[in-house]
């Protein structure tokens, strides 16, 4: 998809420029992961050297204000010299055993100290292990095969899961990914985001055949796209009634919107939940766990296999429990108030140049949707008029802001946010929100 950039300020990245023609020659797209392009936005993605702080410097020598934060791990900032000292005491000692560890251990019990509903959890290197793996598990468990999952959400690139997905699926308006065949995705049934009734008639035209509901706790794959009152609740409910596993996935939320994630904020007690971004403290360290009697039938315990070279790395492990020892409520109250800041400048600005639009919020976590309508589903996310956030975007980013080059996915802020960062962010508002005044589509 060609992106045409409506702003006209020029601004150039020599450096990025050319380290991306490198990696295009030898990395399809030039990226590792499709949303870190500049696809949907256009222009030259900026490759980052360095990160501090609320700030990320690029190869160009341009420092950036952070609203991305790794797509949400980097909550206490980047290099935060207490993560910093754990990760370097860590690799001191060496890398990789193949072999249990007591970093493994000290991480699963922060996770299971800290959430309730996990009585035992497995550690794993990405959330798109912890989304393949929760599902194998709830299908071995049940001995049923459907998973029922909401257009909109994206749970990781696992095949079953891929079916009217967000994040990246939904910023390049992909409709399914070839190489996932029927069969692989036979057995998923794709239901409107936040519509209970749908979910009820999906079990009462497959009775006996679905082995879990997999949703976001609150989505923030389509932009942010909290559940509607109840629908957890209800989601819980029918699947308690029907013989199903409730499975949360606390990817993006997880530690980040509370010191419990989203179960902190609902209180809907999953059967299963999935972790990643920021239990891993900027390493790849992801999880899942829940209910111990289905646990309990994963190898070696049970029959239900997985497995993983890396999984519960010393170094990822170490960074992880070096991060969540420090999100304390202090932290979570920074964050928060932060967020709310930065939400009230960004409205403010928007609407100061008649800018239709609606800034949706979940814990922290946030995103503005081009529109005038509230945003519930997916649909929805999809109607807005994404050409504003293009020039909104290359404004920003032309001002030392970086955003996520997309409309279609979370904010995100950390602790390091000071009063400096947020200035900066306000400084560059006006202009942005002036540019996407005037974009055309
Ligand atoms: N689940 C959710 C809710 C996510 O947001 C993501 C990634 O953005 C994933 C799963 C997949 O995690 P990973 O990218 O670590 O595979």
């Amino acid at each position: 998809m060609q992106v045409r950039i409506t702003v006209s300020f020029p601004y150039e990245a020599p450096v990025s420029q050319s380290l991306f023609d490198r990696a295009s020659a030898v990395t399809p797209g030039g990226v590792n992961s499709p949303v870190r392009a500049f696809r949907a936005v256009g222009g030259t993605p900026r490759f980052m050297v360095s990160g501090t702080g609320p700030y990320l410097t690029d190869a160009d020598g341009r420092e950036y204000v952070d609203l991305v934060c790794s797509w949400g791990p980097m909550i206490l900032g980047h290099s935060h010299p207490e993560v910093i000292a754990a990760v370097q005491d860590a690799v001191a000692r060496g890398t990789s055993f193949g072999t249990p560890g007591a970093g493994e251990v000290e991480l699963a019990e922060e996770i299971v100290a800290r959430i309730e509903p996990v009585e035992q959890v497995r550690l794993v290197s990405s959330g798109t292990e912890a989304t393949m793996s929760a599902i194998r598990l709830a299908r071995g468990f049940t001995g049923r095969p459907k998973v029922v999952k909401f257009a909109g959400c994206y749970h990781g690139h696992v095949d079953a899961l891929l079916a009217a997905a967000g994040s990246g699926v939904a910023t390049f308006g992909l409709p399914d990914t070839p190489g996932v065949t029927g069969a692989q995705a036979g057995d998923t049934i794709v239901l409107p985001y936040n519509d209970i009734e749908a979910v009820r008639a999906a079990f009462a035209a497959h009775p006996g055949e679905i082995a879990c509901v997999i949703t976001e706790a609150s989505p923030g794959n389509m932009g942010v796209v909290p559940p509607l009152p109840g629908f957890n609740q209800g989601l819980k409910d029918l699947c308690a009634g029907n013989g199903a596993l409730y499975i949360s996935d606390e990817v993006m939320t997880g530690f980040r919107v509370s010191k419990a994630g989203w179960y902190g904020i609902d209180g809907v007690r999953p059967d299963l939940m999935t972790f990643g971004k920021v239990m891993g403290g900027g390493f790849p360290a992801a999880a899942f766990g829940g209910r111990a009697d289905v646990m309990a039938h994963l190898a070696p315990a049970g029959p239900v296999y997985q497995a993983g070279t890396l999984s519960g790395n010393p170094i990822a492990t170490a960074a992880g429990v070096a991060q969540l020892r420090l999100l304390d409520d202090a932290a979570y109250r920074k964050v928060d108030a932060v967020s709310a800041e930065v939400r009230g400048l960004v409205t403010a600005a928007l609407a100061k140049e008649g800018v239709a639009h609606r800034l949706q919020v979940a814990g922290n976590m946030f995103s503005v949707f081009f529109t005038d309508a509230e945003v519930t589903d997916y649909d929805a996310a999809k109607a807005q008029e994404s050409f504003r956030f293009t020039a909104f975007f290359h404004s920003m980013l032309s001002q030392g802001v970086y955003l996520p080059p997309s409309a279609f996915e979370s904010w995100f802020v950390s602790t390091a946010h000071d009063t400096a960062a947020v200035e900066r962010i306000a400084a560059a508002l006006p202009a942005a929100a002036r540019a996407a005044a005037g974009a055309t589509a």
